[in-house]
């Protein structure tokens, strides 16, 4: 079977055409599963029973995923979803909203790509998981309507994408690139390419791929050392590639996007945050127009820890102080992981939720 929400406009089209349904139609199906949310191919009413019947046995099928719990933050601003997906994977997704005055709130999705994660960092519980599998670009889509069906009944809408949940997307290149389109292909999701956020633990080569792209998505680096020796201690997996090597993609993405590149730094108390360090990261990015992410880990996560306040404040003034833009990233709640490089264990994210159980988050 093949999901409605793989297919590329264009795809559909074609499909469509070759049942002998006017080229409509794929309108028509486009604007059901992307502007009215519907779950299923027999929600679809707009649709002759027939020609549902005649896509079903074309071997074309709608499912939607379960919800296997949802915790939203006190605030309300924050929601996780543990999602079994239609391909079989079981993933969790977060929902983060940012107030703003006069306006309807911005509503971040961040999508998980893979179930678990190969890349090990040994912070973060679900590269600890090790890698089970990789998520199909329509199950990553799915997680994104699934947030936007929650959203749809108080007229908010989805304003924004990141690739930052469970798994390395650029490990599953192929399938984040065809959700990244299906995202902000007019015709079906229609979001900006400016306001998807793809991030990586980085691997060059596929960064570079991204650059050829033609596509407009923000890069976010999660480099979390200023040094090999310490990157290769927090990142296994990042041994064959040098900070030098990953910063040097960021600048080449830069240059054939014009996108800024951001690099997301998880602070973590004794490992990568003492003033040297800082002063290191500074001489490392002053001048190459990269903004600095800083992120104080979540203090419950394994044997590690967040740094003290005054200890993130002196590693940003640092920063500031060598040329380099830097802001740490605002927790929401002091709750949910956004970022690749914040981790999760079960209870870690259900007290980090302010409510019930919770699964892993990379
Ligand atoms: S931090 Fe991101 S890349 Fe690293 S193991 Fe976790 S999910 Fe994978």
């Amino acid at each position: 079977m093949t999901s409605l929400l793989r297919l590329s406009p264009g795809e559909l089209d074609e499909t469509l055409t070759a049942l002998g349904a006017p080229r409509y139609r794929a309108d028509q199906v486009l604007q059901g599963l992307y502007r009215r949310g519907l779950d299923s191919l027999d929600a679809i009413t707009q649709l002759p029973g027939e020609l549902r019947d005649r896509m079903r046995e074309g071997g074309l099928a709608l499912e939607s995923p379960a919800v296997l719990r949802e915790v939203a933050s006190d605030d309300g601003e924050t929601t996780k979803a543990l999602l079994a997906l239609p391909g079989g994977a079981t993933v969790e997704t977060v929902l983060m909203q940012y107030p703003q005055a006069d306006r309807h709130p911005r509503s971040t999705v961040c999508v998980s790509t893979q179930a678990g994660c190969a890349m090990g960092c040994v912070f973060c519980a679900t590269g600890q998981m090790g890698f089970e599998r990789n998520i199909p670009a329509e199950d990553i889509v799915a997680q994104v309507l699934h947030f936007q069906r929650l959203l749809a009944p108080r007229s908010e809408h989805v304003t924004n994408v990141v690739f930052m949940g469970m798994g390395e997307p650029l490990a599953n290149y192929d399938e984040t690139i065809r959700a990244v389109r299906l995202l902000t292909d007019p015709r079906a999701f229609g979001l900006a390419q400016r306001a998807v956020t793809v991030s990586t633990v980085g691997i060059p080569r596929a960064i570079d791929r991204l650059a050829g792209e033609d596509l407009q998505v923000g890069l976010a680096i999660s480099l979390h050392a200023p040094d090999d020796a310490l990157r290769r201690r927090l990142v296994p997996t990042a041994r064959p590639n040098s900070v030098r090597e990953l910063l040097e993609a960021g600048r080449r993405y830069f240059r054939a996007t014009g996108r800024r590149v951001s690099i997301e730094y998880a602070l973590i108390e004794g490992v990568n945050d003492a003033p040297e360090q800082a002063h290191a990261l500074g001489r490392l990015l002053r001048g190459a127009g990269m903004h600095v992410n800083l992120i104080p880990l979540n203090p419950t996560a394994g044997p590690f820890a967040a740094p003290s306040r005054h200890r993130v404040r002196d590693f940003r003034r640092i920063l500031t102080e060598a040329g380099v833009n830097a802001t740490v990233r605002i927790e929401k709640g002091a709750e949910i992981a956004a970022a690749c490089g914040q981790l999760r264990t079960d209870s870690d994210a259900a007290s980090a939720a302010g409510s019930a159980e919770a699964p892993a988050q990379g």
